[in-house]
């Protein structure tokens, strides 16, 4: 099969920015034709297409470069500033499992339940190791509703419509993702030599900012800010879709801090690693925003928005504590069945209590949850945080 990740990216060092542009766009339609579509209905022709750029003022416009987007897999779920070789230009490069990750897991919130987000951690966390090229099984009705949407049109003001998962919100999400990149061209977090590490990826040599977490929260706060300009029922609905993208990477994150903990390494990321901070500010910052805007004058719907936040944060919080561990065991203990088992769950051959079944009797072969590997696990979670 021909993948994303198979082919790579060969680039001729003679092209300008915009053919390197035309160029991804080919291999993309040829290779995954659904990527390109949202690629297309998100940037079409470069930054100055998107549905950022319109509600953004003169002034934030003014210093952003005007460059296109392209989206090839970087695997990293991130999004840097890239140069063409042959000097006349830049673009901006958009890792494609950010569409990926991003379908797969707002489509399964919040009907699909704890295998499905588990499936997409599992998922998240392999990035760089395994690729599974088609997307989940559960994505294409919620695209479908998506699809059939007509997004209502100024003059009607704000209509409430309720859908069956957030993959609505997957354009604010990918305004967001932009709006960060271009707080830091604005905050001129790019300057000076100690910021910007440079890579070659394929070819193209990259321009990335070393995380800085002053810089990021920054950054978050600076694009949070843009896309407080849509209407604040929108906003209120579609700042979930943001949420459940950080607190996502927060479970992969913890999921590698537990392989790593289970390994015997003692000495690992606090707590409160960088997704779940910028969650954390987001919320907070969100939070204050509707607060002002609406007075407190809460209507059912906007009400109704923010009790699901509230509900699927609990939610989460009680699944990354059950599952998130467990997980990391199974991994651990056997990595091909555990991989093997949540792709099955992932394409639809493996129902809910099939996939339950199987990963008891991983648990069951491996004892993990007997007394005495509950009890090891605590060891080796105490020895973690005093060393
Ligand atoms: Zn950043």
């Amino acid at each position: 099969m021909h993948t994303l990740r198979s082919e790579p990216f060969l680039l001729n060092r003679e092209w300008s920015s915009r053919q390197i542009a035309e160029q991804a766009r080919l291999r993309l339609a040829k290779l995954r034709p659904d990527v390109l579509e949202l690629h297309d209905a998100l940037f079409h022709d470069g930054v100055e297409n998107s549905d950022l750029w319109a509600i953004m003022t003169p002034e934030e416009k003014e210093g952003i470069l005007r460059i296109p987007v392209i989206a090839i897999p970087i695997q990293e779920f991130n999004t840097c500033i890239a140069e063409a070789p042959a000097g006349d230009g830049q673009f901006i490069v958009f890792d494609t499992c950010i569409f990926k990750e991003l379908v797969d897991l707002l489509s399964a919130v919040p009907t699909q339940g704890l295998p499905a987000w588990t499936a997409c951690v599992l998922q998240g966390a392999l990035r760089k190791v395994s690729w599974t090229e088609s997307p989940a099984f559960w994505t294409e009705a919620a695209i479908r509703e998506v699809k059939a949407y007509e997004w209502p049109k100024p003059d009607h003001g704000v209509v409430y419509t309720r859908f069956s998962s957030l993959l609505i919100g997957l354009r604010f999400c990918v305004m967001f993702i932009l709006a960060h990149e271009f707080a830091h061209q604005k905050l001129n977090h790019l300057a000076g030599d100690l910021s910007v590490v440079l890579r070659e990826l394929g070819g193209i040599v990259v321009t990335a900012h070393q995380k800085h977490h002053a810089r990021e929260f920054e950054a978050d706060a600076w694009a949070l800010k843009v896309l407080t300009r849509v209407p604040v029922g929108y906003f209120a609905t579609w700042l979930l879709c943001i949420e459940a993208m950080f607190w996502y990477l927060n479970s992969i994150e913890l999921f590698n801090a537990e392989c790593q903990r289970i390994k015997g390494a003692t000495s690992l990321p606090s707590d409160h690693p960088d997704a779940w901070e910028r969650g954390r500010r987001i919320s907070e910052l969100s939070a204050d925003f509707i607060e002002t805007t609406t007075q407190g004058n809460l209507d059912e719907s906007l009400y109704k928005s923010l009790k699901a936040r509230k509900t699927l944060f609990e939610w989460w919080k009680k699944a990354n504590g059950l599952m998130i561990p467990l997980l990391a065991e199974c991994y651990w203990n056997d990595p091909e069945r555990t991989v093997g088992i949540h792709d099955a769950f992932r394409d639809g051959s493996l129902g809910v209590d099939e996939y339950k079944a199987e990963m008891r009797s991983i648990e069951t072969k491996h004892k993990i949850t007997s007394t005495w590997y509950g009890l090891r696990r605590t060891v080796r979670r105490v020895k973690s945080k005093l060393f």
